[in-house]
């Protein structure tokens, strides 16, 4: 069997690219690890989606799930879609045709592919980080901020992300702080000012993390003063990383060009990589907009341009 598309990935912009698929009665599959993508990240509500002056991240994502779900049971001549709960782990083209690999050793064939398989969050790279992964490091206040209650924690990351975190943690920690590797905080001022308010929260700027210790879980980190170089140790029980993210693009080396940033090039025109039926969406792409609307927004013109593209090109 032989798909029109397959679409890489189940945030706002794979998600979008099903709907319309579906609409266009495309045969199409959609490979995602999850359903929602970073906004299962989000500690805080979200007040930029259209339509909802308020929703929590999760709440979105079953909105999103379950509207694109309800394309998988149309069946004979109506709209259809499959959707597969997989890692895809290589994408290749061979002929004129993708083959698309999945982490549970399963290949599925298709005339074009659409990744949309955003960005996961960037990792601090500093020593004990990984050994304490779900002990006491985490990329994921929204899900895990419970767990740290009546604790001191770090968040690393100055930005309005951070902030967002420290803001949530504040109902469970007993004192935050974060840190901010650049001389001034990156987070809007309003945010700041909340933050402020809570009088737990401790800012430390040009602060260089150097590494997380403990025994079994997170007791404490050490960062450089990058003013006066010193070492300075701190005890925490939890250190939250919001330091930014990075595309999650490991599949598909070879058959793309990436910007600096390590996003996947595209012709905002188009939506085609530089391989021929291979198109990427959303916050994968080098897009300049990052946000759920957008990613939306641009898997749906992908969508269209792929069918655009089939229409022409059997
Ligand atoms: C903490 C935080 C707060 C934010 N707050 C807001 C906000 O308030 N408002 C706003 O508009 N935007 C916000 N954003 C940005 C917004 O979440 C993103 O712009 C948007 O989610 C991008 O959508 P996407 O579909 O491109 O990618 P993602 O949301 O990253 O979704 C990618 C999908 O691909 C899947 N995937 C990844 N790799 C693979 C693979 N190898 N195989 C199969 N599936 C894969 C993932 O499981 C996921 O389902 C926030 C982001 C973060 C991190």
């Amino acid at each position: 069997m032989i798909y029109d598309v397959i679409i890489i990935g189940g945030g706002p912009a794979g998600v979008a690219a099903g709907i319309y698929a579906s609409r266009q009665r495309l045969k199409a599959i959609l490979i995602t690890k999850s359903f929602g993508g970073q906004m299962a990240r989000k500690a805080v509500a979200i007040e930029n989606y259209p339509g909802f002056e308020e929703i929590s991240g999760l709440d979105l994502i079953k909105k999103f799930e379950k509207h694109l779900k309800k394309f998988t049971s149309l069946q004979s001549g109506k709209a259809q879609i499959k959707i597969e709960l997989d890692s895809v782990s290589k994408v290749r083209k061979i002929g004129k045709v993708f083959s698309v690999l999945t982490g549970s050793r399963k290949e599925f064939k298709s005339k074009t592919v659409l990744i949309a398989s955003g960005a996961d969050p960037r990792p601090l790279e500093v020593p004990g980080e990984k050994k304490f992964i779900g002990k006491g490091v985490s990329y994921c206040t929204a899900c895990d901020a419970p767990l740290y209650s009546g604790k001191d924690i770090a968040v690393i990351g100055g930005g309005n992300s951070g902030f967002e975190a420290a803001l949530f943690l504040a109902s469970w920690a007993r004192k935050l702080y974060i840190l901010e590797y650049s001389p001034k905080v990156r987070a809007e001022e309003s945010v700041q000012e909340k933050a402020r308010k809570t009088g737990k929260i401790m800012v430390i700027t040009s602060a260089a993390l150097k590494k997380v210790e403990g025994t079994n879980f997170v007791e404490s980190i050490v960062y450089q003063d990058n003013i006066t170089k010193k070492m300075v140790f701190l005890k925490v029980g939890g250190v939250f990383v919001e330091i930014g993210s990075q595309p999650a693009t490991s599949f598909v080396k070879g058959l793309v060009d990436f910007s600096e940033r390590d996003e996947i090039i595209i012709n905002p025109k188009t939506m085609q990589t530089k391989t021929e039926g291979l198109f990427a969406a959303g916050d994968v792409s080098d897009v300049v907009f990052k946000q759920i609307v957008v990613a939306a927004g641009e898997g749906t013109k992908a969508l269209l341009a792929i069918s655009n593209y089939l229409q022409k090109n059997g």
